[in-house]
């Protein structure tokens, strides 16, 4: 096992980009940090066994293979929600601790949901192309108040996001794997199956988390289920929807708009994403969900926080 386990003093690896503030926070603890946010993967498991801590985002894949490779690593600390980029299994096996900072970035992510929505249903962003490009042109978009909201997913993110669309005069229908009557209850919304949310959702939000059970849980047959001209919204994992089924569900007309946060690569490369990010009726940011310094500086102290925790734990 780790023969750094007693030194209370760490070696601690940061192979993403994160706020000054937690490498301050992390040196004023003591510990030795190592700030390498453009490490590739084959870099990474040339060094990974020198420490006994390592803080990634979402570029850094944590595998099998690269944990292996980390003889030392006794903690993972993911500066951020979702936990998909790293083999939690293998993790567990090698007894390597992993926190989050789940819950840092909700209210910034369902703020970018609400945006997305409001864009698509306004054509904001296509029309200010057009503007840009010489045409002053009008199109009628579409009001969202009155209109049904179907979550899937009601977990922190797409609660607040109900929360907001709430207020908005909006009726809420959510779809997941665990029900919370006191959740729904403060929505007034009610929880249905998927085929019920999808046959009678205006809008439709994604925010799972990936799992097994979750991948591609939107493809050819869920497209055919939706309310014709519905808008998607995604600010999850691209890999919840099938990239192919979308691209023809929005050619078709099937969907009036699509808005997301996230892509199968990033920055995306294959022919089809580029199809996809170039099409009229779709707009797609680059994962900036939680951009925002507020919830930059919420992930930076909570990430302390429990890392401070769990190496205390890892100490005794
Ligand atoms: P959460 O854990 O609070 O909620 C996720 C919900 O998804 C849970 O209620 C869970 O039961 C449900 N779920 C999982 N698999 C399901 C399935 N197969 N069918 C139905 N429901 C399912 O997480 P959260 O804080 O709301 O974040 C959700 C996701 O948003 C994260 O996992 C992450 O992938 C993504 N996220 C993106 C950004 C961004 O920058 N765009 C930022 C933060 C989080």
């Amino acid at each position: 096992m780790n023969a750094a386990a007693d030194v209370k003093t760490k070696r601690i690896l940061i192979s993403d980009p994160v706020e000054r503030s937690l490498i301050a926070g992390l040196e004023e603890k003591g510990h030795m940090v190592d700030y390498r946010p453009e490490l590739s993967q084959e870099q990474l498991m040339e060094i990974l066994h020198d420490y006994n801590a390592v803080v990634v985002r979402s570029r850094t894949k944590l595998t099998s293979e690269v944990l292996q490779s980390g003889q030392n690593l006794q903690l993972i600390a993911r500066a951020g929600i979702g936990t998909d980029n790293i083999d939690m299994d293998a993790a567990e096996r090698l007894g390597i601790k992993v926190v989050t900072a789940a819950g840092s970035s909700t209210d910034s992510v369902a703020e970018l949901n609400l945006a997305l929505l409001i864009d698509i249903a306004r054509r904001i962003s296509f029309l200010n192309r057009q503007l840009r490009s010489g045409k002053f042109v009008k199109q009628a978009g579409t009001e969202i108040a009155g209109k049904t909201a179907g979550m899937i997913g009601f977990g922190r993110i797409g609660f607040q996001t109900a929360n907001y669309l709430r207020a908005l005069g909006l009726g809420i229908l959510a779809y997941d794997l665990y029900e919370s009557k006191e959740l729904i209850g403060k929505v007034s919304g009610k929880y249905v199956s998927l085929d019920n949310l999808l046959g009678n959702s205006d809008f439709i939000f994604i925010s799972v988390t990936l799992m097994g059970g979750s991948k591609e849980i939107l493809g050819v047959e869920e497209f055919g289920k939706m309310k014709n001209g519905a808008i998607l919204i995604n600010t999850s994992r691209a890999e919840v929807v099938n990239l192919e089924a979308l691209v023809k569900a929005l050619k078709h007309g099937r969907l009036k708009g699509y808005g997301a946060d996230v892509l199968w690569s990033e920055p995306p490369d294959s022919p089809l994403e580029k199809e996809l990010i170039s099409m009229d009726n779709v707009i797609i940011t680059p994962h900036i969900g939680a951009q925002t310094i507020e919830a930059q500086g919420r992930v930076a102290r909570m990430t302390l926080e429990n890392m401070q925790k769990a190496m205390e734990d890892i100490n005794r």
